[in-house]
């Protein structure tokens, strides 16, 4: 293992002390709770404060997302997209001071800022700007001799929006930019460890051109802002990104009012490997899905199920390739791995790890933290796992790979669909018919054909089961934040009066 020490404490951001922790009408605004720090994981050293949002910044920004509502749900649709557009290239403009906020608040290494966090939040954005300029839909002509019929498709309304910490940036434009897209306006509450880049996004949409009040940012804790919103009476509808426990959690609050859903939820993403894979390819393909953002990403590959005859050569080929992995500065752009988010966070992966080593699970290489003074953790190999374990069946959402033999394809497949969750999977093969078999019986939002992680803006991202339901991106997360109406007009003058008599005799 490639550990790199020592780098500077040194954010290489030039923020002020204080940020003011909500965006409100299209102004900042102090929240009117408590001072909360955030701090650089990688370093311990502090980044900036902000004040913390409380239920009453919460039930503002809602008022001020409702007001905004007529005025941006009855814009053009080109109007709306071209404020879009101009968000987008002034993310581009700005990406580098995105990146590095992104890696000062996460310790992810900047070179997965660089090259996906923030290019694919302006694909995302120029995406759904074009989106937004597609509202037909099919239409209902004359299916009644006395009536014709067309739909609309019309925003949803305010929709509140509660975001994780793992991919703070993309996961706010996730959520945001097709709500916007729709006409519909935001309130978002992302998590209170990462908010920075959230908050910049929304002021540099209010230089856009997005008028005020149409995408709102409380930063506050979940148990205050975040369940606040999730029971709002005016939100029309609450989209959650986080853990499995917590989304169901703001279920049962938005069920009170019978609000609207959407739920992108945990996962313990299968990484399937039939005995004709090309094993290379596998191999490669297991360590970058298992590493990715940490592993703290939730369609990481975490469960190799592999086949027996390529088992011994699949486990020693990841250990050799995770052992190369460079650990450490996050601003290094020849770093692969960068700290975890939060010491607590790093304990509790590590946690998990001792408790299987403990169990008599082979941990073929990691295991531990570095020797470095932030949020750090091995890349961690644990082979032979059985079905019962808890690393093979809870998130760990940290950089740990899970390894277990499959007898072939039934086994494989049975293996695979041996979780609640549903995110996202993989299956290696040369075979055409197992790659299609896999891609039909295996449950999940996503399967993977010898790949694990891409994603794109045109395709839809969401789970089964535990891991949630909705769409993110594509034009299937569009149609998250529009409802459909039927306009049925008396073509003739003929239908009231058939009507009448039916009613009246
Ligand atoms: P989390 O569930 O702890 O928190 C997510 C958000 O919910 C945060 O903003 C948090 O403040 C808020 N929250 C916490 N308690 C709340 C409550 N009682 N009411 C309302 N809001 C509350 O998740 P996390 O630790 O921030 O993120 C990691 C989790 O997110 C993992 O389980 C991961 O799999 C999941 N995730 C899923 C996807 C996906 O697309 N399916 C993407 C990224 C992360």
């Amino acid at each position: 293992m490639t550990v790199s020490v020592p780098f500077p404490p040194s954010t290489s951001l030039d923020l002020p002390a204080t940020v003011p922790g909500c965006w409100i009408s299209g102004s900042p605004a102090e929240g009117s709770g408590a001072i909360h720090r955030i701090v650089d994981p990688a370093t311990g050293a502090p980044v900036t404060a902000l004040t913390l949002a409380t239920a009453r910044d919460a039930d503002a920004a809602v008022r001020s997302a409702r007001a905004a509502f007529p005025g941006w749900s009855g814009a053009a649709p080109a109007e709306r997209a071209a404020v879009l557009t101009t968000l987008a290239r002034a993310l581009e403009r700005d990406a580098e001071l995105f990146a590095r906020e992104e890696v000062a608040q996460t310790g992810k290494a900047i070179r997965l800022a660089r090259e996906f966090d923030v290019p694919g939040s302006i694909d995302n954005i120029d995406f759904f700007a074009g989106a937004s300029r597609n509202l037909e839909g099919k239409a209902a002509a004359e299916y009644s001799p006395d009536h014709t019929s067309s739909i609309r498709r019309d925003a949803v309304g305010v929709v509140g929006s509660i975001t994780p910490w793992n991919y703070p940036l993309q996961m706010a434009v996730w959520k945001v930019i097709p709500a916007l897209a729709a006409g519909c306006t935001v309130v978002l509450k992302p998590s209170e460890l990462t908010p920075l880049t959230t908050l910049r996004l929304a002021r540099l949409a209010t230089e856009s051109g997005l008028p005020d009040g149409v995408f709102n940012v409380v930063t506050g804790t979940g148990a205050e802002v975040g369940a606040a919103l999730a029971g709002h009476r005016g939100i029309d509808m609450l989209t959650f990104t986080g853990s499995t426990a917590v989304g169901r959690t703001v279920m049962a609050q938005a069920s009170t009012n019978g609000t609207r859903v959407q739920l992108e939820l945990g996962g313990k993403a299968p990484f399937v490997v039939f005995d004709d894979a090309d094993l290379e390819a596998a191999v490669h393909g297991a360590v970058a899905a298992s590493l990715i953002n940490g592993g703290q990403d939730c369609t990481a590959a975490t469960r190799a199920i592999v086949a027996d005859s390529l088992y011994d050569d699949f486990v020693a080929g990841v250990a050799e390739l995770m052992e190369r992995v460079v650990v450490g500065d996050p601003y290094d752009p020849d770093t692969d791995l960068g700290s975890l988010i939060t010491l607590a966070h790093r304990d509790r992966v590590d946690g998990m790890v001792q408790r299987a080593r403990a169990a008599g699970f082979r941990i073929v290489t990691g295991g531990s933290a570095p020797d470095l003074p932030g949020a750090f953790y091995l890349p961690t190999l644990i082979a032979d796992v059985t079905e019962d374990a808890e690393v093979y069946r809870d998130e760990a959402f940290g950089p740990v790979l899970t390894v277990s033999r499959h007898s072939g394809d039934d086994d494989a497949i049975r293996r695979a669909n041996d979780t609640d969750y549903g995110l996202a999977a993989s299956a290696w093969t040369t075979n055409l018919y197992r790659a299609q078999r896999a891609s039909r019986e295996i449950d999940a939002g996503c399967v993977w054909v010898n790949d694990h992680i891409p994603i794109i803006s045109e395709m839809p991202h969401g789970g089964v089961g535990a891991s949630g339901f909705g769409k993110d991106m594509s034009t299937y997360s569009f149609e998250e934040y529009l409802t459909v109406k039927h306009v049925m007009s008396d073509i003739t003058g003929v239908s009231r009066k058939a009507w009448h008599r039916t009613v009246f005799g």
